[in-house]
């Protein structure tokens, strides 16, 4: 089978991608199915980190030579772009974060501990990322407040007819995952945001799954908070996004201080700068901001229809396969309610087995809980094995999979 959309060249997108020329040892090419953990980069982005360094490098903001100037205006550049991407309605309501992670951290600090009270509701999913739970485990400790989940169906779906009767207790946040990195699952945000809305809730939405794969447009979304990772969307590692409603951010105190996210200090008491500065303390990892611009511009010129509609074609493949495996067991929804990824169990096999023999044959996938404990508890095993597709992934390495996979099924008789 082969991919034959013309707006999308798979050979010159894979061209664009240095490391998967390489072999995982002599003879075995590599094939990378763990995007999901985090995405391969094109040289596009590898050189716009290296020209950073050998010609703009200073640190930003209150330089006034030369090189300070231009580091300032290609890191300010980048954000620019990412708000164009997710069509943010200023670049001042994005805010560089290290990722996903301290992007919902910092919504609860310092969202969570202005706005949260002792009996106040905040609204979960059992699908969640440790990312999107952890934080509000800490903070619903600390103010004595309440966390309620809106339970997944059997088909891996979010039940959300349960979801409304939450909502009727009036929460204070609802925060839940666009895509899941386990179950593929991609949630009806809209629906979802709307209905918090109307319920008088804050919606922080997860999109580390959804911002590298799928058209992200915070407006239309109607979004409060949103936090991704460039690392997973052919950007750098050490680099995220915090998108925020402008009103809200305003109205938050800092989560991290020091030096930038000032106006003006004095001994006891400090004014705080404008945004997004305001949530951006110290020096920030200049040449990864500037690789995510890259990184943006290179997935909006490809167009993040023809991406999603690539990963669609190619997990209902991968799914088609897998079924035809004896023992194989996919968990959550099917290939149309999902995005590029799927994530299954072998009767009799640990994961972490399946794995270690598949990257014998170069086949690179993730075995565990994949930070989705509660999940696993959920659906009855403690880990899975995941393969993620992404824009540079082909049919044929699918087949290639699907082949180790009876080589691991023939070792473990
Ligand atoms: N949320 C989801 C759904 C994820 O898949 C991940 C990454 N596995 C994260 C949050 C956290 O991303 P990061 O580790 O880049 O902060």
């Amino acid at each position: 089978m082969n991919t034959s959309q013309s707006a999308f060249n798979i050979e010159r997108i894979r061209a664009d991608f240095p490391i998967l020329n390489r072999e995982v040892k002599p003879g075995v090419p590599l094939i990378y199915l763990d995007s999901a953990a985090s995405s391969q980069k094109p040289q596009q982005v590898i050189e716009s980190i290296d020209h950073y360094y050998r010609y703009t490098h200073a640190n930003i903001h209150r330089g006034v030579h030369t090189l300070a100037e231009e580091a300032t205006a290609a890191y300010e550049e980048s954000r620019e772009k990412v708000a164009r991407f997710i069509n943010a309605p200023h670049a001042r309501q994005v805010i560089f974060t290290r990722n996903a992670t301290e992007s919902i951290n910092l919504v609860a600090n310092a969202w969570g501990r202005t706005n949260i009270k002792a009996g106040d509701m905040i609204i979960l999913t059992e699908m969640e990322h440790h990312a999107n739970l952890v934080p509000w485990q800490v903070l619903a400790q600390e103010k004595n407040a309440r966390l309620e989940f809106i339970p997944i169906t059997s088909q891996g779906l979010l039940d959300l007819e349960e979801y409304r009767r939450l909502l009727q207790q009036s929460p204070k946040i609802v925060a839940f995952m666009h895509a899941s990195n386990v179950l593929g699952t991609i949630n009806p945000a809209a629906e979802m945001i709307h209905a918090a809305h109307e319920a008088g809730a804050v919606v922080m939405l997860d999109a580390a799954q959804s911002a590298p794969h799928i058209s992200l447009d915070v407006q239309a979304l109607d979004a409060d908070f949103v936090a991704f990772s460039a690392h997973k969307m052919c950007g750098p590692t050490g680099i995220g996004a915090l998108y925020g409603r402008e009103s809200l951010l305003d109205a938050m105190p800092p989560f991290l201080t020091g030096g930038d996210m000032i106006k003006r200090v004095y001994l006891k008491h400090s004014i705080y700068n404008e945004l997004p500065y305001k949530f951006e303390a110290g020096t920030p990892a200049i040449a990864e901001g500037i690789g995510f611009g890259t990184a943006v511009d290179y997935l909006s010129q490809i167009g993040m229809q023809n991406i999603h509609a690539h990963e669609q074609a190619l997990v209902a493949y991968a799914m088609e396969r897998l079924e035809e495996v004896n023992g194989i067991r996919i968990v959550g929804p099917s290939a149309e309610k999902r995005g590029g990824l799927t994530a299954f169990t072998m009767d009799g096999i640990h994961p972490h087995d399946v794995a270690q023999i598949l990257d014998t044959y170069g086949v690179a996938v993730r075995a565990g809980h994949h930070c989705a404990m509660p999940l696993h508890d959920k659906l009855g095993v403690t880990a899975t094995t995941r393969a993620s597709f992404y824009l540079y992934n082909t049919f044929e390495e699918i087949d290639r999979l699907v082949e180790a996979l009876y080589k691991v099924k023939a070792i473990f008789g």
